[in-house]
């Protein structure tokens, strides 16, 4: 049996007939919800996607049958797409198919020759263009009108135009059915996340028309504000005055009562009346806010579609939350139905979409949200713009952890070089500021104080917009959304806690962060990264003398000036937790970072110190490695200086008592970065024990504290059985794990990822979706691995991905207790893990039902 001959190849939609959305589109199953609920739909018909695969291929569909229909559509039908998901799009919809000579000639006498001419010239032209593939220059003109359409028509096919309506109706579908198989369509699709193979079903409708006396028109309507997403009814009515062609005599009328002009409200009350209880209806049945398509002729209202109601994000959310707070879905539906993503929109300020945009140079969307400022291309300068109260971009190659206060100064930040996981992105992350990194195509001369691109120069103080969302750099300053952090934000996510099996904690260094943090709801903080703590003013010249003292015991006098500004952040971010968690990571980075890097630097740096020139450039020297990050750092200048990991942990003990003293004790969390090897933990935890029974001893005060691994070497996540029996907990670093893995420098790999997935070497950026066939298998190995050696073993993940849906969904099916991510990313990631959360469960109720049946 040919596809085109199986039972639903085309069905009637009726109430009872078999229309699926797998087999025949979303666009079918909805008409047919419609007609269920008894609206006044023409009589439309389900091509299933199997018969417009067959009419793809060559075949026709039996002439007797398509006369049918059109016969009883009164000589008119349409033709609509019908993808399985509305997103995919489709062909565009032909009107009008079926007119001829004879029709139009009926048509004229009834309704009048300028109706029936501009109905038959409009399927002219459709047809001459994407029927006939004629050239559209010839038909978009209906100057000559529909006698040198139908002339031009025949002159280039050297036939007269098909009067017969069967074949018009034969040929459009046979032209829909291939362009959907086009290679544009085909790509255009798969951007939005279609199956290359995506079926697509058609139907061909009755068409209404929109002709008559009295109210006439054609329009849609609304319930809800697209952008807002507040109810509101919105939409449009273009009314028809009789006899005349269409857009000649047409005229727009407001849907409901306005002081500026006519309404359909007042035009036609009745009509107007029906399709609001329509709308209403329709968002019960349908479970969604729809946008519903309608014809009134001489006051006889026609639905002809209805389709999901476009929304801004901050709209989508209350959407959701509005259709669960009328018991119209349960909330597990309405935290299913936002995409994560948007909800890092409602957080910043964004270039208003509808605004013009002059793009001067792309980057990696490394922060999102949009700033404008003036550009400014050192820490110093932002850091005195923001003094003036003035708004600045900082604008460098790349940051480097000398930069932070000019980062916090500025509204934005952009680098030249640089990935996902860089410096600059990561801070930028943290504090919430959008970031654009690895903008190969700027080129900056920081002595000229010139930014070129694209053959434009700008210079210091010109104003630019960093758009972090989208990763575009525009001239000037552009329009800007507000952020949204409302109830129905709050509302979705309290929700999304209720489903999700995995926690979601934050990466916070500062206060500031703690904070942000906890107004994300944050259930701890799972990564402090220390080292950002000693950048400060105050702080930086205590670590440069450490890093100078010959003897262990100059070393311990500075440390001693560190002691108690350790204490004091430790302190602090202990209050602002109240009780939550708080992971502390031990200082990570090599010790040159503190170094002055430029030769006036160090001239101030020996003054300071009260030593030659030549001893600090030699002392730098000799702590410059080739290979920094796979050098002396983490838990390796734990174990060689491991004063300052004393100091550290006394500083973390005295605080806890101090924090304690207050309220529930707390327990904090030590974690000791880079390791490699078990002896590693074994070394750092009989310092760290022995911190700990000093500081008991010397207040008399009594404390617990949790050890933990940070696992961020390939070597550590193979043998995490080991490491695993000397840790209360292992945290996955899974920006350092992929730069490990791959082998590939998470600061320098920018500059040639473009490439690298533009030409499909990796299917995304590994430091921005975690990679789950090579680092995700050590994430799945370790976690293993540390189990079965240590079952109660908490488990997490505390790298950039821990802010990225996709990798959110992998960590939580291997196993991880919590995930840990920039504050702002808290919102999204408490989103994706209830949704991995909520599908996890439904698998598992599906895999339950089948065992019993
Ligand atoms: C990591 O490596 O994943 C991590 C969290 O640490 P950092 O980014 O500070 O190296
Ligand atoms: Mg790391």
């Amino acid at each position: 049996m040919s596809a085109l001959t199986e039972p639903d190849a085309i069905v009637e939609i009726t109430p009872s007939a078999g229309v699926q959305v797998v087999r025949h589109g979303w666009r079918a199953k909805c008409l047919q919800r419609l007609v269920r609920m008894d609206l006044p739909v023409p009589t439309s018909f389900a091509f299933s996607a199997d018969a417009v695969r067959a009419i793809a291929n060559g075949q026709t569909p039996d002439r007797a049958c398509l006369a049918g229909i059109i016969e009883r559509a009164d000589g008119l039908v349409s033709v609509r797409p019908s993808a399985v998901n509305p997103a995919w799009g489709g062909p565009n919809t032909v009107l009008n198919v079926g007119i001829n000579d004879e029709c139009h000639a009926r048509l004229a006498e009834k309704r009048g020759k300028a109706a029936a001419d501009a109905i038959y010239l409009g399927f002219v032209q459709s047809y001459a263009i994407h029927v006939a593939r004629l050239d559209p220059d010839m038909f978009s003109d209906s100057d000559g009108g529909l006698r040198a359409a139908l002339d031009a028509y025949e002159d280039e096919t050297d036939e007269e135009f098909p009067q017969d309506p069967a074949r018009q109706l034969a040929e459009v579908l046979r032209s829909m059915a291939r362009a959907w198989d086009g290679p544009t369509a085909r790509l255009l699709r798969q951007a939005k996340g279609a199956p290359a193979q995506a079926p697509l079903g058609l139907i061909v409708q009755d068409m209404a028309l929109a002709l008559g006396p009295g109210v006439t028109g054609s329009g849609s309507i609304q319930l809800i504000d697209s952008s807002t997403g507040t109810p509101r009814i919105t939409g449009r009515f273009r009314g028809q005055t009789q006899g005349r062609a269409k857009g000649e005599g047409a005229e727009t009328l407001y849907l409901t009562r306005d002081p500026r002009g006519a309404s359909l409200e007042e035009a036609a009350p009745e009509v107007f009346a029906d399709l609001v209880r329509y709308g209403v209806a329709a968002r019960e049945r349908l479970r969604e806010e729809m946008q519903v398509e309608f014809v009134v002729s001489d006051s006889q209202l026609s639905i002809i579609d209805a389709v999901r109601v476009q929304r801004s994000s901050r709209a989508s959310v209350r959407i959701a939350v509005g259709l669960a707070r009328d018991g119209i879905i349960p909330p597990e539906e309405a935290v299913m139905r936002v995409e994560p993503r948007v909800l890092s929109d409602l957080l910043h300020y964004q270039v208003d979409p509808t605004a013009p945009r002059d793009i001067i140079a792309r980057g990696i969307n490394a922060s999102p949200g949009a700033a404008t400022g003036r550009i400014v291309f050192s820490a110093t300068v932002a850091q005195a713009a923001e003094a003036r109260g003035e708004h600045c971009v900082l604008v460098r190659r790349e940051t480097v952890p000398e930069d932070i206060r000019g980062m916090h100064a500025a509204v934005a930040v952009l680098t030249e070089r640089g990935g996902m996981t860089s410096h600059a992105a990561v801070i930028a992350r943290g504090i919430g500021l959008p970031c654009i990194v690895g903008a190969s195509g700027i080129s900056i001369d920081p002595r000229a104080r010139i930014m070129r691109t694209g053959g434009r120069e700008f210079h210091e103080g010109d104003e630019i917009t960093i758009d972090g969302t989208s990763g575009e750099v525009l001239a000037g300053a552009a329009e800007m959304l507000e952020p949204a952090l409302d109830d129905s934000f709050n509302q979705l996510l309290d929700w999304a806690d209720d489903e999700s099996i995995i926690r979601i904690r934050a990466n916070a260094d500062t206060p500031e962060d703690a904070r942000t943090a906890r107004r994300f709801s944050a259930q701890g903080i799972g990564l402090c990264r220390t080292e950002h703590m000693f950048f400060d003013d105050e702080r930086l010249p205590a670590m440069r003398e450490m890093i100078f003292a010959d003897k262990a015991e100059d070393r311990r006098l500075s440390l001693d000036r560190l002691l108690p500004m350790q204490r004091g952040d430790f302190a602090e971010l202990f209050k602002i937790m109240a009780g939550l968690p708080v992971t502390i990571r031990l200082f990570d980075p090599p010790l040159h970072e503190f170094l002055p890097h430029d030769r006036e630097g160090m001239r101030a740096l020996a003054e300071s110190l009260d030593l030659p020139l030549s001893d600090v450039t030699r002392r730098v020297e000799a702590l410059s490695e080739f290979n920094p990050m796979l050098g002396m750092r983490g838990v390796r200048l734990g174990i060689t200086v491991p004063e300052i990991y004393d100091m550290q942990a006394r500083a973390i003990f005295e605080a806890t008592i101090q924090a304690s003293r207050n309220g529930d004790p707390v327990v904090p969390e030590i974690m000791i970065p880079l390791v490699s090897a078990r002896r590693e933990v074994e070394l750092v935890k009989t310092r760290i024990d022995a911190v700990a029974a000093a500081v008991r001893n010397e207040t008399r005060k009594d404390f617990t504290y949790r050890l933990g691994v940070m696992v961020e070497t390939p070597r550590a996540a193979l043998r995490a059985g080991d490491i695993a029996q000397h840790a209360a907990f292992l945290s996955f670093g899974t920006n350092d794990l992929t730069q490990m893995t791959y082998g590939l420098s998470r600061d320098d790999a920018g500059r040639f990822m473009g490439t690298y997935v533009g030409q499909g070497v990796y299917a995304e950026d590994p430091f921005h979706i975690l990679d789950r066939d090579g680092v995700g298998e050590l994430v799945a190995i370790g976690t293993e691995r540390a189990r079965s050696h240590a079952p109660n073993i908490t488990i997490s993940v505390c790298g950039e991905h821990g802010g990225n849906p996709e990798s959110i969904a992998f960590c939580l099916r291997a196993g991880v207790n919590y995930v840990s991510c920039s504050p702002f990313r808290v919102p999204v990631a408490r989103l994706a893990a209830a949704q991995e959360s909520i599908l996890i469960r439904r698998e598992q109720a599906e895999l339950d039902a089948a065992a019993q049946s």
